[in-house]
């Protein structure tokens, strides 16, 4: 059996986690989870179905009526989030799912919900998983942590650019507010906030080109493997 590790991806959003986690295990043959994509189609269940997230036994018996799982896209090549078997890939990303999403994954009962089931989904290893708390909550224990950052207006352009492809009537004053709210609430929930473990390595990718953030990553990956003991 190789040796497999698991590798934790997190930061602040719209650093372009995603790009190089999905990049990263593409090349090395590991499995890919958006840890995202489960909050947003959490937040998109409730809202299609008017929970009030702000009362308890609503936000336990909505959970119950949800289940999540991952598709591969052959067309695109990209894992899709499926919720209650529909893939809702397309209307997770929506400003609405966005503006709601940050309140409803600092509820501790769907923080529980989704960290029991990305936990399942590391038990073999062979996994790249981004978030926010998969180095410091979801996998303490991963062989290799990286934590990412990027300047705001970097960020901001990113994202402005990947919504406006969809929706032109978005502008970037929304886009840059929801980003700063969204790191606002992430980074001060009670329940596990964004925080870089402190045996995470920094990686701010402001001036670095794709290509070159994955030859970094994959060179951190190369050490990290050979120091795991065969199996
Ligand atoms: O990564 P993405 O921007 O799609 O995540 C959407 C939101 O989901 C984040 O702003 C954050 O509120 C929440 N999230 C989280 N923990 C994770 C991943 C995402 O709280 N591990």
């Amino acid at each position: 059996m190789p040796k497999k590790i698991i590798i934790t991806i997190d930061g602040f959003s719209s650093c372009g986690k995603s790009t190089l986690a999905r990049q990263l295990a593409r090349s090395l043959g590991y499995v890919y989870i958006d840890s995202g994509a489960m909050y947003r189609a959490i937040t998109l269940y409730f809202l299609r179905n008017h929970i009030d997230w702000s009362r308890e036994e609503q936000v336990k018996e909505a959970l119950c009526g949800i289940n999540l799982s991952f598709t591969f896209n052959e067309k695109s090549q990209q894992s899709e989030i499926l919720l209650n078997d529909e893939n809702v890939e397309y209307f997770i990303r929506d400003l609405i799912v966005a503006e709601q999403v940050s309140e409803v994954a600092a509820i501790g009962q769907v923080r529980e919900f989704a960290v029991r089931q990305q936990q399942l989904m590391g038990k073999q290893k062979g996994i790249v998983m981004d978030g926010r708390d998969i180095g410091t909550t979801v996998f303490p224990n991963a062989e290799l942590k990286i934590f990412m950052t990027a300047d705001i207006s970097l960020r901001v352009e990113r994202r402005f650019k990947e919504m406006y492809a969809k929706n032109p009537n978005v502008t970037i004053e929304e886009v840059k507010a929801n980003l700063e709210l969204r790191d606002y609430i992430d980074s001060n929930r009670e329940i596990s906030p964004l925080r870089r473990a402190s045996d995470a390595i920094l990686l701010d990718n402001s001036n670095l080109g794709i290509e070159e953030q994955l030859e970094f990553a994959i060179s951190l990956f190369e050490e990290r493997i050979t120091a795991v003991p065969a199996s």
